[in-house]
């Protein structure tokens, strides 16, 4: 499975995060009841029930564990890639999504370990696969981490990011399938192509 390349034709990388998230339609969800895709899928249906309607927040949503899906990467004793936020981000910018997109599927995992040490309802609630991956992410953040999240101006759809990553692990449930944010994702690979030619062309 080829990752997009920065120099690659919009269509070409449009097809290539496509393929990747459609390729785990059977890879397994780290240790939950639902496959990588359906998980995507689910994550993305729960954002764009979000109100306000952000359509950034659907696309984080949807490729917000895109990290999982790159051939090679270390694995995390069965749980998954080591550091797949950055790898998502990585991928992402190569694929010519916006900073915005790049920056909260960067911080999904740091807003995990923010709610963990500020939400106790949060914390009771975690799943057992992503209680054995806090550990190896760093644990509950410290009170300056606390401090840093929080003056994020992103912090907030960051948190709506990680409540859909949560919410996204439903055996069965129905949900639009991937060709659905096709035109989203197509529209948005537009969007930053006109504006920042220079960039995507370096
Ligand atoms: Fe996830």
């Amino acid at each position: 499975m080829a990752l997009p390349s920065p120099t690659d034709p919009l269509d070409v990388r449009l097809d290539s995060l496509l393929a990747l998230l459609g390729g785990a339609s059977d890879a397994d969800y780290v240790g939950e009841p639902v496959s990588q895709l359906a998980h995507a899928l689910q994550a993305a249906a729960a954002a764009a029930a979000h109100e306000p309607w952000d359509p950034e927040l659907v696309l984080a949503a949807l490729l917000h564990d895109i990290g999982h899906l790159a051939p090679g990467v270390p694995q995390m004793q069965g749980l998954g890639a080591r550091d797949h936020e950055r790898i998502g981000r990585a991928i992402l910018r190569r694929a010519g999504l916006g900073s915005r997109i790049q920056h909260l599927v960067a911080g999904h995992v740091d807003a995990k370990r923010y709610l963990v040490a500020t939400d106790a309802a949060y914390d009771a609630e975690l799943s057992p696969a992503s209680r054995a991956t806090l550990a190896l992410q760093g644990g509950p953040m410290s009170p300056d981490e606390i401090l840093a999240f929080e003056a994020d101006p992103d912090g907030d759809a960051i948190l709506a990011l990680r409540r859909c990553d949560e919410a996204a692990k439903v055996p069965g449930q129905s949900v639009p399938g991937l060709g659905h944010y096709r035109p989203l994702l197509r529209h948005h690979l537009e969007l930053e192509a006109a504006r920042a030619p220079a960039d995507s062309d370096s």
